[in-house]
């Protein structure tokens, strides 16, 4: 079987590694360069996009910003997976934060801005702190700028006067003081079977994910039922099949949904070591109409990403239980650059071990690892 993914970077590679111990060959599309590439040896293959969708069996995404052109060629050929809608819903904060009411999922609450004039009604009605966020093309933090009080508005209507809100406008949110950030990422089938993942607890220093904890800390069947609940809900409205990952804050022992990812998800990436079937086999394992694999956790599980920063050697190698995907990019400020599986057998192990880890690497581009390791071995 071939898979075409839409997309060419580490997460259709990781893909495409998955794929191949169950004979699946993954091709990407490079959608910046409008080529057709290999996205493990990033060979450009000599098809055009368009061979490429003839010749594939299955079309997937690895993210969800695909141009509308794109997206629809893929879906004309009936071989999209997820569909285009689903893809769609993770891409604009309008579709998720409409989408999540008209579900009745919990959210922060939120105001919908296309021209600057609406800002202080909204902050009037949502109350301060407030964080904004562009609808389209935002990710990682970028697209967002926050509202502390009243008197920063006029710096930030400035700003946002610079900006063109009638092509791309923004959602104003209530900025959340939550206990944690936490996600869920399942796989739902063709027939809508679904397999989900224990609960991983997520460390975002300036917007980007630093640290994920498999299981989350804290983690009850409660908080797995309602994330759970989240996922079925979602995933059942949109026809939903392939990886999905919902991220979400905790705020007083509730779960209240941040953003969804109609994709596999760098919270998942622990999976790769910390359970039988990882979100890139189950994703893969989805679309090609496969049983979906165990989900369960098999050890404690940290995913450390290594961002804007090359290591000088892999001597931390060295330390029991870590292993490393290194995803072959040029270095630039604030890119995912790979990230460390770190397995132990128990919390104070893991906790051991990435006290042992953290000794390789500088703080200030791997935060929270010492003070996660002290937490652990508490
Ligand atoms: P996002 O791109 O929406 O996932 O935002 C990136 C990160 O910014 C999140 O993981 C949070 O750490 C923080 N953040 C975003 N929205 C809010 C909010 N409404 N309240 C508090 N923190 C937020």
């Amino acid at each position: 079987m071939k898979v075409l993914i839409l997309g060419s970077g580490q997460l259709a590679r990781m893909l495409s590694l998955a794929a191949a111990p169950l004979g699946i060959r993954v091709l990407a599309v490079d959608v910046r360069a409008h080529e057709v590439v290999d996205p493990v040896t990033f060979q450009v293959q000599p098809e055009s996009i368009y061979q490429a969708m003839q010749q594939a069996d299955l079309i997937s995404v690895e993210f969800e910003h695909i141009a509308r052109p794109l997206l629809e060629q893929a879906e004309e050929t009936g071989k999209l997976l997820p569909n285009r809608i689903a893809v769609r819903s993770g891409a604009d904060r309008l579709e998720e934060k409409s989408l999540l009411d008209r579900l009745g999922i919990p959210t922060s609450p939120w105001r919908f801005i296309e021209d600057v004039g609406q800002m202080v009604p909204a902050a009037e009605q949502l109350g301060y702190p407030l964080v904004l966020k562009s609808c389209r093309d935002g990710y990682d933090g970028y697209g967002q700028w926050r509202l502390k009080s009243p008197d920063q508005l006029a710096e930030l209507s400035q700003t946002l006067h610079k900006l063109d809100l009638a092509a791309n406008p923004l959602i104003a949110e209530q900025f959340v003081a939550f206990e944690r950030e936490v996600s869920v990422v399942g796989a739902r089938d063709r027939s809508g079977a679904t397999a989900i993942y224990p609960i991983t607890e997520n460390l975002h220093f300036e917007g980007q994910l630093r640290l994920s904890l498999a299981p989350a800390r804290g983690l009850t069947p409660k908080l797995q039922e309602q994330a759970e609940s989240a996922f079925h809900r979602l995933t059942t409205e949109l026809d939903f099949c392939g990886i999905m990952a919902i991220e979400f804050f905790k705020v007083n022992g509730q779960l209240w949904v941040n953003e969804l990812a109609p994709r596999v998800h760098n919270s998942g990436h622990w999976s790769q070591r910390g359970s039988r079937t990882s979100q890139f086999e189950n994703h893969i394992r989805a679309v090609c109409g496969l049983p979906l694999g165990d989900t369960h956790l098999t050890c404690p599980t940290a995913m450390i990403n290594i961002i804007g920063y090359v290591p000088p050697n892999w001597n931390m190698l060295r330390v029991p239980g870590c292993s490393l995907h290194w995803y072959e990019k040029a270095l630039k400020p604030k890119r995912k650059l790979g990230h460390f599986n770190l397995v132990a057998e128990n919390t104070r192990q893991l906790g051991q071990r990435l006290n042992e880890l953290a000794a390789y690497l500088p703080a200030e581009h791997f935060p929270f690892l010492r003070e996660t390791a002290e937490e652990l071995l508490g």
